[in-house]
């Protein structure tokens, strides 16, 4: 989709710190860390949330988190928190589907 940050990142258009990458899916280092491992894996294709999970996307979501538990496991990450933003009141700001994996510290819940 035109204008959007996370489908730039996956097409090598604006410059990121790769993690993994596949056919479908692209993974790289959050920019602003909110943990000391903290990536985000997203699809290629333009989903703008988990709000747009459908039958025909769903294999492509499921992708994604076999996606986090490779690179979890390849980093060596023995504890980490998946956690997916949807709509403005839950602090999404990029309206591309992302999981956020985070690790590498204590973590408190309920999450703010
Ligand atoms: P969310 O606020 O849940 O939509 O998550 C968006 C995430 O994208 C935030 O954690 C940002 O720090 C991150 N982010 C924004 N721009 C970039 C970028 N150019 N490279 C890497 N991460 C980014
Ligand atoms: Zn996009």
């Amino acid at each position: 989709m035109p204008d959007c940050l996370f489908c730039k990142i996956a097409a090598g258009e604006i410059p990121s710190n790769k993690v993994y990458e596949d056919e479908t899916v692209y993974a790289f280092y959050d920019i602003d860390p909110q943990a000391p491992t903290h990536f985000l894996v997203i699809p290629k294709a333009h989903i703008p949330s988990v709000a747009g999970i459908r039958p025909e996307n769903a294999a492509l979501a499921g992708h994604m988190l076999e996606v986090i538990a490779k690179v979890a496991g390849e980093l060596g990450l023995e504890s980490y928190r998946v956690v997916s933003n949807v709509g403005q009141q839950a602090g999404q700001t990029v309206p591309h589907l992302h999981f956020h994996v985070l690790a590498g510290r204590d973590m408190t819940w309920p999450p703010g």
